[in-house]
């Protein structure tokens, strides 16, 4: 009980460190030191309230503790037997192991748009969703800003994966540290991507901070969390997206 204990706190301080440091940077940079130098980036003009971000950070260190006690449970020695976790990166083959975190990735992203759909249902909305959506003008902090339940939902497919795929613990902390790059970012409330990924045949297909930070200013559309073919599969990208991003992206140098 008590390693149990100390696996959950190790995890717990941990994830905060990540969440601090990479939306503490990102916050840093665009919010307090050359918030008016990026300023024609920002997506939405106005600033978000000290109550905004508190309530923000309050949430998504909440996440951090029920995060860590799911995969806390994973170590418990009654449920690793029945886990594919394996420890020795050359067991599968390193390909094997980089594959793993792409599968992560999009397995993750799948269940991400067909779970936040669910949630946006009128019944699951106040109950499992609102928390999120009270920042309608996200912020670095925001990334993890969910309700108990929600925060559960988020990841719930990562411990269930340790089931049926075979994953190494630091392929699934590679898949987390991009998930918090790529949430923190989806949040910053700035765009960083540049005007031509629009037009790019590959990169066109990356989620971007105007796209998430649509999502929270209309609530309607644009569901996706790295990906943005579920959302044009099933007809849900917003109609103005991509007039939005033209706006907001960076413009190259030379045409
Ligand atoms: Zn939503
Ligand atoms: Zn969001």
């Amino acid at each position: 009980m008590e390693l149990l204990l100390k696996t959950w706190l190790f995890i717990f301080i941990f994830s905060n460190l990540r969440y601090f440091f990479l939306a503490g940077m990102v916050f840093l940079y665009f919010y307090v030191f050359y918030r008016q130098r990026a300023i024609d980036r920002k997506i939405q003009a106005r600033f978000p309230t000290n109550g905004d971000i508190y309530r923000e950070i309050f949430y998504s260190t909440l996440t951090a503790a029920l995060m860590a006690a799911m995969i806390t449970a994973l170590s418990a020695p009654a449920v690793r037997g029945y886990t594919l976790l394996y420890f020795d990166r050359a067991a599968f083959g390193y390909a094997y192991f980089w594959l793993s975190v792409l599968l992560l990735i999009f397995i993750h992203d799948a269940y991400f748009y067909w779970m936040h759909r669910a949630v946006h249902h009128p019944q699951l909305f106040k109950k499992v969703h609102f928390v999120h959506h009270q920042s309608t003008n996200p912020t670095p902090w925001t990334s993890f800003s969910f309700h108990p339940l929600e925060g559960i939902l988020e990841i719930l497919i990562i411990p269930l994966l340790t089931f049926v795929l075979p994953l190494h613990p630091l392929a699934i902390g590679i898949f987390v540290l991009f998930m918090t790059i790529y949430n923190v970012y989806g949040h910053s409330g700035y765009e960083l991507y540049p005007a031509w990924f629009a037009r790019h045949p590959v990169l066109r297909w990356l989620n971007t901070s105007v796209n998430h930070n649509m999502h929270h200013r209309y609530f309607k559309g644009n569901y996706g969390l790295y990906f943005r073919f579920w959302d044009e599969w099933m007809g849900t990208t917003h109609p103005h997206y991509e007039q939005t991003f033209a706006q907001k992206a960076r413009k190259s140098q030379k045409k």
